[in-house]
């Protein structure tokens, strides 16, 4: 995971650990190595920029000139700067429902199906719910036989209606089969498309007015960098989603996605998901990111 920032941004900082004198150009010079790294993690030009110009002023502002051991004060700088950028503290999610209605909204193949997955089995074996997933995409019969493929996996009940082509219909009824049935929380898995259009919006839009979820997840491959960046903000300005899920970590070289997309939707990273089997789950926790990117 994010192997090739790490290691850009180490060079970066060696740099400084060497030298004995550390000097107003040494910290510039580091700087602009830590910029290149993130621009490198494709981390958006403006957000690198003004992070590197935080770093330098807090540098230069905790007299990093004349401390003894410059190099791990910088260290610290950029760690405590970047956990800041990826969103500071750890954020939960709302389960204060009866039942509590997640919705899950993102592209097709963005790892949508597989998260509803994850996050039930999280759900029921860390935090002792009994949820269920309702298939909304009616368009791919395929995705209604993963969520059930899924569904058995875990041990998790699968509301779904072929014979249904309204979503809305549909998420209505799982709520209403979940209430009944005792269930409290009910993850809501809809249709994705290749790329952001309106009618897919006006679809999850209407989805979200119907039933009013607690949470709106929306959920990006990080290894799409600032593409992932660009869809999370079309999504947020029509569903002003509560929270972000970042799946493919474990393929993800670069980290920009995880970098850039609080400081651009300010929405938190709340999930994120490191592979392919249903444990492949951890919640996001913006201080360890930035120790694991660090080194
Ligand atoms: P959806 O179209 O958004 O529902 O996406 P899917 O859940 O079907 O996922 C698309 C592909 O990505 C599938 O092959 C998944 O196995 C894979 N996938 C999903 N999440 C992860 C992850 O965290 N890591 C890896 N390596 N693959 C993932």
């Amino acid at each position: 995971m994010f192997d090739n920032l790490s290691e850009k941004l180490d060079k970066a900082l060696h740099v400084l650990k060497g030298h004995g004198q550390i000097t107003e150009i040494n910290v510039a010079e580091t700087t602009k190595e830590v910029r290149r790294a993130l621009l490198d993690a494709d981390v958006n030009f403006r957000i690198a920029k003004e992070f590197t110009n935080r770093v330098k002023e807090k540098a230069l502002g905790q007299n990093v000139l004349t401390t003894l051991q410059p190099g791990q004060l910088m260290v610290k700088i950029v760690k405590d700067e970047l956990t800041e950028l990826m969103g500071g503290e750890t954020e939960g999610i709302d389960l204060s429902g009866d039942p509590s209605i997640i919705l899950m909204s993102g592209l097709q193949g963005s790892g949508k199906t597989t998260f509803s997955g994850k996050l039930a089995n999280f759900l029921k074996t860390k935090k002792s719910k009994k949820p269920l997933l309702v298939a909304c995409d009616v368009y791919r019969p395929a995705a209604i036989d993963q969520l059930h493929i899924v569904g058995e996996q875990i041990g998790v009940e699968v509301y779904s209606d072929r014979e249904n082509s309204d979503p809305i219909a549909i998420a209505k009824a799982g709520v209403a089969h979940a209430k009944a049935g005792g269930y409290n929380v009910v993850i809501i898995d809809t249709a994705g498309r290749l790329a952001v259009d309106e009618k897919m919006m006006d679809e999850i839009s209407n989805i979200h007015s119907a039933i009013k979820p607690q949470e709106t997840l929306f959920v990006v491959d990080s290894m799409t960098g600032q593409d992932a960046v660009n869809t999370a903000k079309a999504f947020n300005d029509v569903l002003n989603f509560d929270g972000v899920i970042l799946t493919k970590l474990d393929g993800d070289t670069r980290g920009g996605a995880a970098i850039s997309i609080k400081s651009v939707v300010d929405k938190p990273i709340k999930f994120i998901g490191t592979g392919e089997k249903m444990e492949a789950i951890d919640v996001f926790h913006p201080s360890r990111m930035a120790d694991r990117i660090l080194g």
